[in-house]
């Protein structure tokens, strides 16, 4: 499989880095020297440059959420841009292998904190519905384990394409589903295996409850502030039309202090920065459910541990795309900054990682799982796919190393205390968790 991963980190980002100025109208960055035909003017660059026009400068947070989740021309909202014909590609849509471990992950730990009598199962940003397709399916094989278990399915999505396509993945619509675009839950069906299922804009909107949490590349495409040091202090990078070239943005620099720069920490030594505060708040979000109604969160995605600088990149068609030319065509994602997820969750929950794909999946047991399923397949193309698949999660040059696992878990989970909630049985938790130490059934 010839794909390129999101993950890339290419020239774009030294480019992005070297240029960006530090005066705010007078020597600026242009995005790159794109001829003119590279950049159409999409609706969506119209779009901006109109809001430019009456409201200034936007900051590169505010350009990411536009492009990304405008209700009427996000580049999130009516395509389908994962798998090769798409964008990029994710691990879900590379091997069933990669959603069947975390669905023994969930298992794994709804056994180890008590056998709770209900969970939510509740995933954010589900892309095609086929890492909680292959969860569920977990579920059901192991059905004599979970039998008096109560499980329900909550989806926070903005995308109405991509709920569209979960929903017919996920429930082949053999019940209707019930629809109400107005509703904080604008969508409710039954999965094919007799699971209810519920969708959401918002994660405030899922019933607090007992909950498993899973985000896989969901965190990466939350939108970042981006700081520059400079000898009068940090300044915001914003976005700008361009005076020399019609229909064409670039990026500045705000001449004095801007507000979010107090998520930039005190004792910073980088001289670029990326902030993500939406993280920070469903972070925080997630933390209080846990600590309230527990469960576990488990966050899967590209980044860093507060370390690297210039990140914010797009891509379309598998190759890293110049962020400002024809926005709305490509998607924009930024390294997640694991170590800001940590200090969000700190006092509230405890949190595990981030470690590499390669060492999760392992400890998972994926070697087992890639054997059992290549000694059940004599065709030659289906075992070539599995091992192909194996090698991209794997290999620490592919995404075995560039992906991270981190993990949200109540603090009685890592102590040995008794959690008195939910647990059906009242044992200490204290056990290793999958992943992050060998699996070991209990
Ligand atoms: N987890 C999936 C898809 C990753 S792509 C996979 O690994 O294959 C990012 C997903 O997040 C998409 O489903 C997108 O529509 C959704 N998304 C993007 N911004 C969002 C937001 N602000 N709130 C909820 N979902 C969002």
């Amino acid at each position: 499989m010839t794909v390129l991963v999101r993950s890339g980190v290419g020239p774009l980002c030294a480019l992005a880095r070297a240029a960006i100025p530090s005066i705010w109208r007078g020597n600026y960055f242009s995005s790159g020297n794109e001829p003119a035909e590279n950049n159409p003017v999409t609706p969506m660059l119209r779009h901006l440059i109109y809001k430019i026009k009456s409201t200034g400068p936007i900051t590169v947070a505010e350009y990411m959420k536009e492009v990304l989740t405008n209700p009427a021309k996000g580049y999130y909202v009516y395509r389908d841009m994962l798998g090769e014909q798409g964008d990029f590609i994710t691990s879900p849509e590379i091997s069933q292998i990669f959603g069947e471990l975390l669905g023994i992950w969930f298992i794994s730990e709804w056994m180890a904190t008590g056998k709770s009598t209900a969970f939510q199962l509740v995933e954010l940003g589900p892309g095609r519905g086929t890492l909680v397709g292959d969860i569920l399916r977990v579920f059901t094989q192991l059905g004599s384990v979970l039998k008096n278990c109560d499980i329900s399915v909550h989806l926070v999505e903005v995308s109405q394409k991509l709920s569209e396509i979960q929903a017919l993945t996920l429930t082949e619509e053999k019940v209707p589903l019930e629809r109400n675009a107005g509703s904080p839950v604008y969508m409710k069906g039954v999965t094919k295996s007799g699971i209810p299922i519920s969708w959401y804009r918002h994660l405030h909107d899922v019933p607090k409850g007992y909950s498993f949490y899973l985000a896989h590349e969901f965190f990466d495409v939350l939108p970042v502030h981006k700081f520059q040091k400079t000898p009068q202090g940090w300044r915001e990078v914003f976005i700008d039309i361009d005076p020399q070239i019609s229909d064409k943005l670039r990026f500045v620099l705000a001449p004095s202090a801007t507000p979010a720069e107090a998520f930039i920490q005190h004792d910073e030594t980088r001289d670029h920065v990326e902030v993500c505060p939406d993280a920070g708040v469903i972070i925080e979000e997630l933390s209080q459910r846990i600590a309230l109604t527990g469960g576990a969160a488990l966050v899967a995605d590209y980044g860093h541990d507060g370390t690297k600088t210039d990140t914010f990149r797009g891509f379309c068609g598998h190759k890293l795309h110049d962020v400002l030319i024809a926005p709305g065509t490509a998607d924009l994602t930024a390294d997640v900054d694991f170590s800001y997820l940590r200090r969000m969750a700190q006092g509230k929950v405890a949190s595990l990682g981030p470690i590499k794909q390669h060492t999760f999946l392992k400890n998972m047991g994926i070697d087992v799982r890639l054997k059992v399923l290549l000694d059940k397949s004599n065709e030659p193309s289906v075992r070539q796919q599995l091992l192909q698949g194996y090698d991209m999660l794997m290999n620490p040059k592919k995404m075995g190393e560039r992906f991270n696992f981190f993990a949200l878990l109540p603090h009685e989970r890592l102590q040995g205390g008794r959690h008195q909630r939910n647990a059906r049985q009242s044992k200490p938790f204290a056990s290793l968790v999958a992943g992050f130490s060998e699996l070991a059934w209990q």
